[in-house]
């Protein structure tokens, strides 16, 4: 443990608490700096977290819907009030540019603005009924405390994401960040506390999800809420379908643009750099896979490795930079195996490759922008999600191959087309299975108000955001009344 880097501690019960335990947050641009440090909490204290989320749950669900989203709509401005801090916290923790920082701070603002707004719509139906004289009608209820267990790509969206449907639904809730990015999450939890939510409606607890993962569970949530890995969620989804706990799980993609039917090649590779690069490709729905008509892989190859030549990679504090590190030495040398297994089996680099070189790099967790051709698609590069700043381009003979080759993955989270030809348009939407199909526009950026979740095993089949997202989150009673 560093003895010279602020600690940061949790919200429990509306009181800031420590724990013996502690946790280093490293700067991946420099992992010889300690950021701060975090609580490392065991069994005893989730169990206090648990019973300060029963109170806060009774308190919340007495508020009225509209008074909930007064908090949400003080919330989102606390946060648009503290973003160059915050966005600053979020690089440094995470790695990601400034200005990619900022982004998220105000789409976590966004969240808390849309649904701290539905506490005053309508919700719930009147219901037709056989006798006149009888009123019926649905109303949406909270579920109790919510659990919510997030990763460290996104380390406040992601939480926001949650949270603001969760809140404004009426439950109290425990939020778990990724141990590697606690700081921004404790930050929120600070924006909502100082917006005047009562004591106990948002807890958090930092600590190694492996070492406190059962305790979450055994606390008794009402329902979870998780983002993350395919086998963190496959283990979470056995633990809670004993206990007939509900869960959300949002988990791998391996996304595919696909280049048919007309356009620009430029405009198309621009969208798919960005898509591919940017956030250092650590993004669920960033492009891994790209798939073009045979007739122009060679151009589409040759404007993707321009378009990685044209980035800056380098710490995510300095302007210039337009890639940051990854998250962590571990998440480099993750990707970076992928690229040599890949080459191993036939691949070959056409851009980027592995860390780049130089002093400047010699301390974070760099890995350079890649584009892969010679792919082969039974290969694991192909088939397994990398979560860096690598993609892998290959070429279909046909539409209909294109087609087979997108939907011939486990994952089913984004799917992009570039195309002109209205026909191709509406059969590669109709034939894409996955969560989120854009056409003309990268795999990434879904607005808060767009229903977001993956197909196949990238999802549970619940949507996250929009009016969708608030399903998740309460239980639906049916109400019949005579007279
Ligand atoms: P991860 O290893 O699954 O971790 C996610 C969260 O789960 C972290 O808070 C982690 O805590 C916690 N955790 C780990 N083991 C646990 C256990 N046994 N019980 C309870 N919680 C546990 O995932 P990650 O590496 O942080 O995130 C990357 C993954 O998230 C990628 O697969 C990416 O595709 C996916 N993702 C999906 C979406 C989507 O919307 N579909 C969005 C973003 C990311 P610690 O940090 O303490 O280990």
């Amino acid at each position: 443990m560093s003895t010279t880097a602020e600690r940061r501690l949790n919200l429990v019960g509306g009181e800031w608490r420590d724990a013996p335990g502690s946790i280093d947050v490293l700067d991946p641009a420099d992992e010889r700096q300690v950021v701060a440090t975090v609580p490392a909490m065991g069994a005893a204290e989730v169990d206090a977290v648990y019973a300060a989320a029963t109170a806060g749950a009774a308190t919340w669900r007495a508020t009225s819907t509209v008074d909930r989203g007064r908090v949400l709509l003080r919330t989102a401005g606390l946060l648009r009030e503290r973003a160059p801090e915050i966005a600053r916290t979020l690089t440094r923790e995470m790695g990601k540019t400034l200005a990619e920082a900022s982004g998220e701070v105000g789409k976590a603002a966004d969240f808390f603005e849309y649904y701290g707004g539905l506490g005053r719509a309508a919700r719930g139906e009147l219901i037709a009924h056989e006798r006149a004289d009888v009123n019926a009608y649905t109303v949406h209820e909270p579920l109790g405390v919510v659990l919510a267990i997030t990763p460290w790509n996104d380390p406040l969206l992601t939480p926001a994401r949650k949270l603001a449907p969760a809140l404004i639904a009426g439950n109290a809730v425990v939020l778990k960040p990724a141990s590697y990015t606690p700081l921004v999450a404790l930050e929120l939890a600070r924006a909502l506390d100082d917006a005047g939510l009562p004591a106990g409606v948002v807890n958090t607890v930092t600590g190694s999800g492996a070492a406190i993962g059962d305790a979450l569970i055994e606390g008794a949530p009402a329902a979870v809420s998780f983002t993350g890995s395919n086998d963190v969620g496959a283990d979470l989804r056995l633990a809670l379908a004993e206990r007939d706990v509900p869960l959300l799980a949002e988990l791998g993609g391996k996304n595919a643009a696909v280049v048919l039917g007309g356009g620009s090649i430029e405009q198309a590779a621009s969208s798919i750099a960005a898509a591919a690069w940017a956030q250092a490709g650590q993004r669920c729905t960033a492009t891994s896979r790209v798939i073009v008509e045979r007739s122009r892989l060679e151009p589409l190859v040759e404007a993707l490795r321009r378009e990685a030549e044209r980035l800056v990679v380098g710490p995510g504090l300095d302007s210039a930079t337009t890639v940051g590190p990854l998250v962590s030495g571990a998440q480099r040398d993750s990707v970076i195996g992928f690229v040599e297994r890949a080459v191993a089996a036939g691949a070959t680099i056409a851009a980027g490759g592995g860390a780049p070189e130089g002093k400047a790099y010699a301390h974070g967790c760099y890995v350079a922008p890649t584009l892969l051709v010679d792919v082969d698609t039974e290969a694991e590069i192909w088939t397994e999600e990398v979560f860096g700043p690598v993609v892998a381009v290959v070429a279909a003979d046909d539409e209909a191959h294109a087609l087979d080759l997108l939907n011939g993955s486990r994952f089913g989270l984004a799917a992009a087309l570039y195309a002109r030809d209205v026909g191709v348009i509406q059969r590669f939407v109709a034939g894409a299975e996955v969560g989120q199909v854009a056409v003309n526009l990268p795999t990434s950026g879904w607005d808060v108000h767009m229903p977001f979740g993956g197909a196949k095993v990238s999802g549970s089949g619940h949507k996250e955001q929009g009016i969708e997202g608030l399903h998740f989150y309460s239980r639906t009673k049916t109400v019949a009344i005579a007279p």
